[in-house]
C-alpha cells in the first residue's frame, strides 16, 4: 500500500484528505503532536501510515481531538486510539452521540441539494468510544497549548473549531466547508468555495449561522474545514466575512424554523419530519419504468405469436 502523504497548510499543521473528509495533524516531527478528527470507518491504517511517514516510526499523538462525533469524522477514531493507546477528546454536548447513549438527530433530506439527495441513502451509524473518551474542558487544546477550541454548534450540538491566534490558522471542522456539497458539480469537482456545512446534517440553522459569523470575526489567514481543500488566499478574511453576512438558511427544511433540541443525554425533542416527496416520486418513476418494460414485453410477445 502506498502511503498518502500529509500536506503542510501552515507551520506545524498538516492536512490529509481521507475519502471525502479531512483530518489534520498539529505539531512538528520530534515534538508533541495531535490528530484532529479521524475520517470514516476503515481509514485507520491510512491515517496511521501517514502519521508515521511524517512524525517517525513508533511516534504517537498526545491525543485525538474531535470537532464533532459524526461518523465521517469519528469513524476511525477508536481504532487509532487503540493503536496509539491515547485518549479521544470531544465537547461535553457531543458525548451522548459518542457513547451509544443517543443517535444524532436524523438527517433532513428535504432541505434540498445534492448532498441532501444522497443523505436519503446514508445509514444512521453510531459509535461507542466510551473506553477512550474524555471531555474537552479548558479552552486549550490537549497536547497543543498554543491552540484554543471554540464552541461552534449548528451542525451538531457540541461542535467545536480550533484556532491558533499567533498566525490565525482556523481548523473549522463542519462549521462551514470549502466545497459546495449542495451542488452536484461542487461534489464531483471538489472546486474550492466557501460554502455551507453539510446542509442535511445541520440540526440548528440559527446556531450554524451564528457560528459562521463568530468564526469570521477571527479573520483567519488559513482555513481548513472538514470537507474541501484548505484555503489560504490573501483575501480569505474578507471573503469569509462576506460569506458569513450572506449565510442564510434554506427556505424549507426540518430544522430551519425549529432546531433539534438535545442535552447531555442526547435528543430531547425533534421538529416533525416534513413530507419527503422524493421516495414517492422515485416509486412512481420505477412504477412507470415497470409499466413501460411490461408493455414492451407484451408487444414483443404479441409480435412472436
Ligand atoms: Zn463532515
Amino acid at each position: 500500500m502506498t502511503t498518502t502523504l500529509i500536506t503542510r497548510i501552515a507551520p506545524d499543521v498538516g492536512w490529509l484528505p481521507v475519502s471525502f473528509a479531512n483530518v489534520y495533524f498539529i505539531g512538528r516531527p520530534g515534538s508533541k503532536w495531535v490528530l484532529i478528527d479521524a475520517g470514516l470507518p476503515g481509514w485507520a491504517s491510512e491515517i496511521f501510515s501517514a502519521a508515521e511517514a511524517r512524525f517517525g516510526t513508533g511516534s504517537r499523538p498526545e491525543a485525538i481531538v474531535l470537532t464533532h462525533g459524526r461518523i465521517d469524522h469519528a469513524g476511525s477514531t477508536l481504532a487509532l486510539a487503540e493503536m496509539w493507546d491515547v485518549s479521544i477528546y470531544a465537547h461535553r454536548l457531543e458525548l451522548p452521540f459518542l457513547t451509544g447513549k443517543s443517535p444524532y438527530p436524523p438527517a433532513d433530506p428535504t432541505v434540498g441539494g445534492a448532498l441532501a439527495f444522497l443523505a436519503r441513502f446514508s445509514p444512521r451509524l453510531s459509535r461507542d468510544l466510551s473506553a477512550r473518551l474524555r471531555e474537552l474542558r479548558t479552552h486549550k487544546l490537549p497536547g497543543a497549548p498554543n491552540w484554543v477550541w471554540l464552541f461552534a454548534p449548528g451542525h451538531s450540538p457540541g461542535h467545536v473549531s480550533f484556532f491558533r491566534d499567533s498566525d490565525r490558522v482556523l481548523l473549522a471542522g463542519d462549521a462551514f466547508a470549502t466545497v459546495n456539497m449542495d451542488s452536484w458539480s461542487g461534489l464531483l469537482t471538489g472546486r474550492r468555495q466557501l460554502s455551507r456545512p453539510p446542509t442535511p446534517f445541520i440540526i440548528d440553522w440559527q446556531a450554524a449561522s451564528a457560528s459562521v459569523r463568530e468564526l469570521a470575526t477571527l479573520r483567519p489567514n488559513v482555513v481548513g474545514c472538514g470537507h474541501g481543500v484548505p484555503m489560504s488566499d490573501s483575501d480569505l478574511a474578507e471573503r469569509l466575512e462576506q460569506f458569513a453576512k450572506r449565510f442564510r438558511a434554506p427556505r424549507r427544511g426540518r430544522y430551519v424554523r425549529q432546531p433539534a433540541r438535545t442535552d447531555e443525554n442526547g435528543i430531547v425533542d425533534l421538529p416533525p419530519a416534513p413530507l419527503d416527496p422524493v421516495p414517492f416520486a422515485t416509486a412512481a418513476a420505477l412504477f412507470c419504468v415497470g409499466l413501460a418494460l411490461g408493455a414492451g414485453y407484451l408487444d414483443e410477445r404479441d409480435r412472436r405469436r
